[in-house]
C-alpha cells in the first residue's frame, strides 16, 4: 500500500554536534528523502551557495517571510533569524515524499506544534568538552561567538526530553546508519501504512 502523506523527519541537536555533516553523509546514502534549504539572516559562509545552503536574505527581507506566515518555524540564534519556507515542506509532503529539517532546537519545539506526528531526532555530542573542540576546530568563530553557542548548547541539551530519538555522533557514519534505522522503522509503523 502506498502513504498519501511523506513524513517529516526533524533532525536537531546544538550547534557544533554536525547535523550538518551527518545530513550531507546522509544525502550520499541515495535515500528518498527530500532536504529542506532554510533561510537565514546570517553572511555566507566561504563556499557557501545561495539556495543550496541557505536561502541568503537581509533582515527586512526574513521580517517580510515572517509577517506573510511563509515560515514553518523561525528562531533567532547567535545575533542572526534562521527559518524553514513552509510551502516547499506541504508541497512535498503532499506528494508522498518524506522531508527532512536539519534546525536548531527552539525552531523543533515550534514544528513539533504544527506537526505533531513528525519524527524528531535529537543528535548529542559525546560530551560537551567534545561539542567545544568541535566548535573551535571549525575556525570560524571568534571566541565570544564559542563561549555564546556554548551556553545556547547546555540550554538545548536539556531539551532532548521534548524528542522522539536520541543519536549519538560519535562517529558520522555510525550516526547516520542509526539515523536510517528509525527512518526504516517509522515506514514500517502500522498506522504509517
Ligand atoms: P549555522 O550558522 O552554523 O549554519 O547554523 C546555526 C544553527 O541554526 C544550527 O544549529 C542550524 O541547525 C540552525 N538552523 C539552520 N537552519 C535553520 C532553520 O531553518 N530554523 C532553525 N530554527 N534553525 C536552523
Amino acid at each position: 500500500m502506498e502513504r498519501e502523506r511523506g513524513i517529516l523527519f526533524v533532525l536537531s541537536g546544538p550547534s557544533g554536534v554536525g547535523k550538518g555533516t551527518v545530513c550531507k553523509a546522509l544525502r550520499g546514502k541515495d535515500m528518498d528523502i527530500q532536504y529542506s534549504v532554510s533561510a537565514t539572516t546570517r553572511q555566507p559562509r566561504e563556499g557557501e551557495v545561495n539556495g543550496v545552503d541557505y536561502y541568503f536574505k537581509s533582515k527586512e527581507e526574513f521580517q517580510t517571510m515572517i509577517a506573510n506566515n511563509e515560515l514553518l518555524e523561525w528562531a533567532e540564534y547567535v545575533g542572526n533569524y534562521y527559518g524553514t519556507p513552509i510551502q516547499y515542506v506541504n508541497e512535498t509532503l503532499d506528494q508522498g515524499r518524506d522531508v527532512i529539517l536539519e534546525i536548531e532546537v527552539q525552531g523543533a519545539l515550534q514544528v513539533r506544534d504544527v506537526f505533531p506526528e513528525g519524527v524528531f531526532i535529537f543528535l548529542t555530542p559525546p560530551s560537551l568538552e567534545e561539542l567545544r573542540n568541535r566548535i573551535v576546530g571549525r575556525g570560524t568563530e571568534t571566541e565570544e561567538l564559542i563561549n555564546n553557542r556554548m551556553n545556547v548548547a547546555r540550554e538545548e541539551i536539556e531539551m532532548m526530553q521534548h524528542y522522539d530519538y536520541s543519536v549519538v555522533n560519535d562517529q558520522v557514519d555510525c550516526a547516520c546508519d542509526r539515523i536510517q534505522a528509525i527512518i526504516t522503522s517509522e515506514h514500517c509503523k502500522v498506522d504509517r501504512v
